[in-house]
């Protein structure tokens, strides 16, 4: 429950120990999940009166507060809305995929508004937070494109889905494209007062995105096999799924160390969190070079951990903010490597690594937490 991979949206809204305002936000983001969240025993009745009024066909096999729901033009105009709602069995990596709490079909919230959306939104009493969408009199013709962009964006976001199965269980997975940009057209998608341009701009751009997170997922799995024979590469291809790049180009890509017979040996640069640049193994040595790259790792996960879209888990500013690691990102990421290995010791042979802090047993139980929930590997 702590998980931040995307597939755990799904999760989180089948929670009952989910906190409440922790669905309100998901609700607000992610209308694929409305037929989860409204199941959900922790949902509130508002929640739930606002999921209804917003997205009146689905069925969520749960009245608001016990309720007689919901309102008869949202049933009456329900089997209209059918012919034009394709329907999801997940939404992106699986995040719908086989939940035990639901026996319902998300309706892609998109759709529920083709047409129709603004006569139920004026005339319905449990719009709740997106009350009285008054868009009357669009012309007939006009309806019928941006049906077919919706259609369009909805084939798009299908694709996309299945895509993301790719680097569902990847700890990199917020890393590989901007999901949170992306929940955000879904919401806009979904507006019932939506213009044609908009609609055809959405649709184009969601086939960007598709087309781009194509060429992701092959060059991952064209980088999984480890072509170096190298073990800073084998640590990297485990860890990303193919989904990071390693280049031992540390000498040119990072910035130098200021500190006196002290050398840069890894990093990642702050235009790209998917590539570890490290210096060549060669001239490392062994050590150094594992646990440089688990320390780079770390970092990546800590960026990952950042762009997550949900905002209320055990983040690792969290734990820096507590005191731990000395509050040092560098020192987790040290932390983070110490514990991958087992080792009470930067120092190895005649040779320093890292940034000088070794972590006690709490923190490394920290650190294990917080790798678990983000999908990270750790021996
Ligand atoms: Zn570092």
């Amino acid at each position: 429950m702590n998980d931040r991979q995307p597939r755990a949206a799904h999760a989180i809204a089948c929670d009952p120990s989910t906190p409440l305002q922790v669905l309100v936000d998901l609700a607000a983001q992610r209308w694929d999940l409305h037929g989860i969240i409204a199941a959900n025993p922790a949902a509130s009745p508002e929640l739930i009166r606002w999921i209804r009024g917003v997205n009146p066909t689905l069925s969520t096999g749960r009245a608001p507060g016990h309720q007689p729901a919901p309102s008869a033009a949202g049933r009456a105009l329900a089997p209209a809305a059918a012919p034009h709602v394709p329907r999801r069995s997940r939404g992106v990596g699986g995040w719908l995929a086989g939940c035990g709490c639901l026996a319902i079909v998300a309706i892609v919230a998109v759709v529920v508004f083709a047409g129709f959306g603004a006569l139920l939104f004026s005339g319905g009493d449990e719009t709740g937070g997106l009350s009285s969408a008054a868009t009357p009199d669009a012309a007939p013709t006009a309806d019928s494109e941006i049906d077919t962009q919706r259609a369009l964006y909805a084939d798009e976001r299908a694709k996309i889905d299945e895509l993301s199965l790719e680097f569902e269980e990847s700890p990199v997975a917020w890393l590989v494209a901007d999901f949170e940009w992306l929940f955000r057209q879904d919401e806009k998608i979904a507006d019932p007062n939506l213009l044609e341009y908009t609609a055809q701009t959405l649709a184009a751009q969601a086939k960007t995105f598709r087309e781009g997170l194509e060429v992701s997922v092959a060059e991952a799995q064209a980088r999984r096999v480890n072509t170096s024979g190298l073990v800073t590469e084998s640590i990297v291809d485990t860890a990303g799924k193919g989904f990071l790049d390693v280049q031992w180009d540390a000498a040119t890509a990072c910035t130098a160390d200021d500190r006196e017979d002290w050398r840069t040996t890894g990093c990642i640069t702050k235009e790209d969190s998917l590539t570890v640049h490290l210096l060549p193994e060669s001239e490392l040595g062994e050590w150094s070079s594992k646990f440089t790259v688990v320390h780079e790792l770390a970092h990546v996960y800590q960026r990952a951990d950042n762009a997550s879209v949900f905002d209320y888990r055990g983040e690792y500013n969290d734990l820096l903010a507590q005191g731990l690691f000395q509050g040092s990102a560098e020192a987790m990421a040290d932390c983070y490597a110490l514990t991958y290995y087992g080792e009470w010791s930067l120092t190895n042979g005649d040779t320093t690594t890292g940034y000088g802090y070794v972590c006690d047993e709490n923190e490394r139980s920290a650190i294990r937490t917080w790798a678990s929930n983000m999908n990270a590997p750790m021996q």
